[in-house]
This record gives C-alpha cells, structure tokens and sequence, in this order.
C-alpha cells in the first residue's frame, strides 16, 4: 500500500516521495484519513512507529487553504521537550518543501525576543513546549482563539514530566470548535482521563500491544559485577564484542553516572559524545546532530536526555544500568529496530537488580535471554557482602564516598533549562570507590556546572516543583515532600 490512497495532497505526496518513504507505517494508514476528515484521533502506537508523519502530513494537506493571521497561531502542537519540539519543526521542513507555510518553534532556552516576531508574523504551525507556551500567553503576545487543529504529542511522557495541569489549561484556552489529535506510546489512567474530556468522538487508531518490545529487537542480558570499574570493564568488552556495531547509545540511569562513563569511555579511545539534562541547547542539539551524522559512534544518555529522541538507524542499545521504571526498559530499547530495521540490546545485569529485571519480564511478558552464564543473583550479593567486610576489615580503605560525588553540587533542572523534567527522586544503592587507577579519571574531571535560572513571570497556576530534577541527585531526608504529620508540633498532640 502506499501514500497515494490516504487523501494527502499532491504537494505533501510529492515530498514524500523526495524524502524516500515508499510506504505509510500502520500508525500512519489508520492516522492520516480520519486527520483529513476532520475528525478527533487518538493514536496510540509505540516508540518509532512514525506518529510524527501520521499527524504532519495531513496536517500539511490541511494548511493549504486559509492563511495564518498575526499572533493567532492556525495550528498547535504540543512536545514534552525541546529536541523532540525540533524534530517536529524539522519534519514540517522536510515534508513542507513545497508549502509556503510559517513553522514557530516555542521552547525553553531561547530569548521571547525571536520567538515574538515569529508569533507577530503569524504562525501557521505553532510548535511549543507546555511551559514555554503558557508563559507567552501570560505575556499577552500569543493569542490562542485561531487554533484549528491542537496536537498532543507523546502524551505519556508530558505525564511522567508532570506537565498534565499545563497540558488541560492550555486545552482549554483553544476553541471547542477544534480538531484535537493525540498520541501516547501508552495509556496509563491519566491519560485516558484527560482524553475522554478534551477528544470528542475521537477515531481510536491502535497499533501494537501495549508496553510490548518490537520482534526487531534482539535482548540480551550480560552479567557483571556491580561496582562501577566492574560495570564499565563488562561495557567495554560488550563493545569489543558486538557484531556489525554501527552505533550506539549507552543508557545509565544517573546523570552523574552518563557523565563519569562518558570520560571513562573516552579515555579509552571510543568515539563518543553524552547527552544529559544539565547541558544547554545547543550543546545537546550539536551532539545529538553529530550522532545522527555519524560523527560520534557511542551517545551515552540518562532516560530524560533520550526520551522520545528520534535517532534513526541505532544499530545496538546498551543498558548500563537495568533501569528502575520498566517502562524506561521499553522507551531505552525502543531507540533500536526502528521502523522495521533490526537492532541489538544489552542490558548489564548485577546482584542489587534481581527485582528490577523481573518487573521489566513481567512488564514486555516475556523472560530475556542471557549472553552467557546466567547472573546467580544469591552468589553475587554474598560476595559483594564479603568484599565489603573484607575491606573494612583492612582498616584504612573502607569503601566511601568517592571525592567526585563529594564535590558534585546538587543541580536543580529548571523547566527552561531542559525543556523537561523527570518523575520524582528515586536513589538506589551506595557506591562504591573505584580502584585508584580508574578513580584517577574520575577526579580529573570538572564540575558540572548548572544552568543559570532564567526569571520566570509569576501565573497563578501551582509551582512545578518536582519538574526540576534530574533523577539522580540524592534527596536529602525527605527532600521537598515532608508529610503534613512531621510538620505537626508533637506536643500539641499531648497537650489536647
Ligand atoms: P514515533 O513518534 O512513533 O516514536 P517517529 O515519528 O519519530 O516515531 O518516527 C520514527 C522513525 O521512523 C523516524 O526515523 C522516521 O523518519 C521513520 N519513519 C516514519 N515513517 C516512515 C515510513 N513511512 N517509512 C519509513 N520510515 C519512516
Ligand atoms: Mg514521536
């Protein structure tokens, strides 16, 4: 089947056929008719299906007629991060080659200065992130009445960045009269909720089971001892090993951690690059430009540097960490086998992860396959158990905290740093020093730096606290979230 028959325009067609897709995914054969109808969709459809094109290119074929009027934006789409907000515009370039069609791109970590004019101008297609967009309408510049067709986009992962209170308020500045188009990987209870209010009579389009891994995908797990020099000695053998590497991405599950492999990596002579929430724009743009291009052979990423990153063509996903969501297992190796292309994972597996691996089987239904000997899971905690006594038994070296962690400041990542925000803190187990041959890298590497917080005006909308944070700083007693009870003064209660 191709392109021809889904009632896009002769324009959209004809630039479709220049990028080289010769024939719609199944997300885009359900999609695309009902969009040109006019009706509601909801598609739900996982990572690297091509939802992007399933709402891109009829919208395209839509914007041919009427014209775009200053600040009122014709068209809205809504991304949870400023990359995946680049790549939107980006396919809207590609695919509007032929179109003479005004594309804004709203996100953090720009100056309003560029962002007004392009408004000013008049926008046919309005591309923002929630936040970013909220504040220009509280500036009055942005007007949101002219929206004809608002797009959701990822819905899941706006849930995980707590971006939903945002995502309603903005539903309901736009006109009734819309088209609202909505896409998630998943469907968690949130999201269903906030579809039966704000989609009308929608066209449901459903592609694939839920929470599955594509059959394209080879997993394996590979065990190793868990102390980090143990970890990234297992890596580089994989690395070493891997048949037909093309290229790769590293997931850990700290952004300290991406930081410390990274250089340990680089050291060791990989071509590699890193990618996590406190680098500005532009540096993660450059990186995630020079992966793409072939430039960089390894991107090591935390989950909210990566999250929904289009990467075409990654031959291999390594996880350095089994991370604690199993729905991350699900996204990390969604960046291979991509859109029908084969793809290879790791995932290195040590005693602390019994529990977390078998929340990931439960959650793909299936058990993965080990590369070699199985982890005996009893046996690996025992010794690391012993290792520990051994070495506070021999005095002076007992394992502590390495200077390098010592010395990192807590980074807070502000909405307008990054675009995104992860879940709530979640710190696992204590680690260990390095030996002295390998923590010598670590020392020499400097501080990460954070990014100065730019003001944001006041709006009456509740404080997005927990959006700042990368997962990976440890919470210090109960962090933000004192329950109410603690706050009590104890003697009140004695006294009534
Ligand atoms: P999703 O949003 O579902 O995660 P994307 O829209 O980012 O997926 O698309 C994933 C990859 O598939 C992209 O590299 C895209 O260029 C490619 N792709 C999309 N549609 C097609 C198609 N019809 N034929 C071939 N490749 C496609
Ligand atoms: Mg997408």
């Amino acid at each position: 089947m191709s392109f021809d028959t889904l009632g896009l325009s002769e324009k959209v067609l004809q630039a479709v056929a220049a990028s080289g897709y010769t024939e719609p995914t199944a997300i885009q054969k359900g999609a695309i008719p009902y969009v040109i109808e006019g009706r509601d969709v909801l598609g739900i459809a996982q990572t690297g299906t091509g939802k992007t094109a399933s709402f891109t290119l009829p919208m395209l074929t839509k914007l041919e007629k009427g014209r775009a009027r200053s600040r009122m934006p014709r068209t809205l789409i809504l991304e949870p991060t400023r990359e995946l907000a680049a790549q939107v515009q980006e396919n809207f370039e590609k695919y509007g080659v032929n179109h003479k069609l005004n594309v804004a791109l709203l996100i953090g970590g720009v100056s309003f200065g560029d962002q007004d004019k392009k408004i000013d101008r008049g926008a046919d297609v309005l591309i923002a992130t929630p936040g970013r967009l909220l504040d220009h309408v509280e500036r009055g510049k942005l007007l949101l009445q002219g929206v004809e067709i608002l797009v959701i986009d990822e819905a899941d992962r706006m849930l995980d960045m707590g971006f939903i209170p945002d995502i309603e308020r903005i539903c309901k500045l736009i006109p009734f009269t819309r088209q609202t188009l909505f896409f998630s990987a998943t469907m968690p209870p949130e999201i269903q909720r906030l579809t039966e209010t704000f989609l009308q009579n929608p066209a449901k389009v459903e592609v694939s089971t839920r929470s599955s891994t594509s059959s394209t995908i080879t997993q394996y797990l590979v065990a190793t001892g868990g102390e980090d020099y143990e970890k990234r000695q297992t890596l580089r053998d994989l690395l070493a090993q891997a048949e037909d590497l093309q290229n790769a991405i590293v997931f850990c599950n700290r952004k300290v951690d991406v930081a410390t492999l990274f250089r340990s990596l680089e050291r060791h002579g990989f071509n590699v690059g890193a990618l996590h929430g406190d680098m500005d724009q532009r540096t993660r743009m450059t990186m995630l430009d020079n992966f793409r291009k072939g430039n960089l052979k390894l991107l090591v990423a935390s989950d909210v540097a990566a999250r929904g990153l289009d990467i075409p063509d990654v031959s291999h996903v390594f996880n350095f960490d089994v991370p604690i969501h199993a729905e991350d297992y699900v996204h990390r190796i969604g960046r291979t086998g991509r859109a029908g292309r084969t793809g290879v994972s790791y995932t290195l597996v040590s005693g602390d992860d019994a529990k977390y691996l078998a929340a990931i089987e439960k959650v793909i239904s299936k058990t993965i396959d080990w590369l070699g000997e199985p982890l005996d899971f009893e046996a690996a905690i025992a010794e690391r158990k012993e290792r520990r006594k051994a070495a506070r038994a021999g005095g002076g070296d007992k394992p502590k905290r390495g200077p390098l962690r010592e010395r990192t400041p807590r980074v807070r990542e502000t909405t307008e740093d990054a675009g995104e925000a992860p879940r709530r803190e979640r710190t696992r187990k204590p680690r260990v020093e390095a030996p002295a041959e390998d923590r010598a890298t670590e020392m020499r590497q400097p501080r990460e730096e954070a990014q100065p917080r730019q003001p944001r005006p006041q709006r009456d909308r509740a404080p997005r606290r927990d959006r700042g944070q990368d997962h990976d700083e440890p919470v210090i007693g109960l962090g933000d979230h004192v329950p109410a009870f603690l706050l009590r003064d104890p003697r009140a209660k004695k006294a009534s």
